[in-house]
């Protein structure tokens, strides 16, 4: 069913939609499931009006994307095709960029990080680790390893306008600066080396602890904050990277933070983010039409990314809008599949 003969023909920016599971917690509660995917590049979210009647579905909108994926779908099959097909861009010079979005508790961390078994995460099983996995098999190849090219890994967060290394203890913030040529470096960020995948798994594992360390809860303050895992394609003789893979597991995207109840702090970390997520898909936006003007200033999280969009048939970009299948989400889900939607 999702085969696909374009894989090798890959197109510069691809959208797709991942529906999760009903969680244990909204099959207790006998949650609706308003989402169905009838097939590879379609969704339908019925929206249910019907009070009374349950089994009624009064209001249909259905979406096409690139690929949509049900609930049975695995990790390695979002995988495959998503960010897959991006990865031979970083060892053609490019940028590939893939994120994550949509509410929290939707499953960005999920299909970006791993599986949880439990509050463990199984980082093996994430689009982090699997990308890794194929960076190193494409690096194996005589063309690279005669070269002596070289992969290395950041992992950061952004949250507010503010940048956090997640590889130093206590996560310490750092600054951006951006030259005179509108290039924009992140100062002292950490570029660990790496030559296998363990060791990228164990820079996953210590970059997931830190984000989510000194929080009650594991959703609180990570769903506040886009993370971005990247790897590096360094050839000797030359100072800066020639291509660069970055996954970023962006803020929840839900819109709680307008109501009168939220705090003063929770109101201002929800227009950063709203800020950052428009300025998000206009930047893509400018990459798909090949646009002279990238308004990449527009958020911190654009600005450290400048280079993932800036123009030539070089860059890839794709984007997995997440969703939750509960009619209690439906606003949100609404609003995630508008939003990607629009971002071609
Ligand atoms: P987010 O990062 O968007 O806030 P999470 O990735 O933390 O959401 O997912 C919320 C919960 O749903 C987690 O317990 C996660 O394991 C579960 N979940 C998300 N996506 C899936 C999936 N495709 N299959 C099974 N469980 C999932
Ligand atoms: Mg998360």
């Amino acid at each position: 069913r999702y085969f696909n003969p374009h894989l090798a023909r890959v197109q510069q920016i691809t959208v797709c939609v991942r529906k999760r599971p009903m969680s244990r917690r909204e099959l207790q509660g006998k949650a609706v499931d308003i989402i169905s995917v009838p097939n590879r590049d379609s969704l339908i979210v019925h929206e249910l009006r019907h009070k009374v009647d349950l089994t009624k579905f009064l209001e249909h909108h259905k979406f096409r994307f690139d690929y949509t994926f049900d609930e049975e779908c695995s990790n390695m099959l979002v995988y495959e095709h998503t960010a897959r097909p991006l990865i031979l861009t970083m060892f053609e010079g490019g940028n590939a960029t893939c994120f994550a979005y949509g509410q929290t508790g939707s499953g960005k961390t999920h299909t970006m990080g791993g599986e949880f078994r439990g509050k463990t995460q199984d980082c093996t099983t994430g689009i982090y680790a699997l990308a890794a996995k194929d960076v190193f098999s494409e690096l194996a190849k005589p063309k690279y390893r005669d070269q002596g090219a070289t992969i290395t890994c950041s992992y950061f967060e952004i949250y507010g306008s503010k940048v956090f290394d997640l590889l130093l203890p206590d996560k310490p913030m750092l600054r951006v600066l951006e030259d005179g040529r509108q290039q924009v470096v992140i100062c002292d960020l950490t570029q660990r080396p790496v030559t296998k995948v363990e060791e990228v798994l164990s820079i996953i594992e210590q970059g997931n602890r830190e984000r989510t360390s000194g929080q009650t809860s594991v959703n609180i303050k990570s769903s506040r904050s886009h993370a971005v895992f990247q790897m590096s394609l360094f050839v000797p003789g030359q100072a800066e990277a020639c291509g660069k893979c970055s996954f970023v597991d962006l803020a929840g995207n839900e819109r709680g933070a307008d109501t009168q109840s939220a705090s003063l702090q929770t109101r201002r970390e929800g227009a950063e983010i709203n800020k950052s997520l428009l300025a998000l898909k206009e930047c893509i936006r400018a990459l798909s039409r090949h646009s002279s003007h990238l308004p990449f200033r527009g958020s911190k999280l654009t600005q450290v990314l400048r280079d993932s969009f800036i123009g030539g048939q070089q860059n890839r970009t794709c984007m997995i809008a997440m969703i939750s299948p509960s009619l209690s989400s439906v606003e949100n889900s609404l609003n995630t599949l508008r939003y990607a939607d629009r971002v071609k």
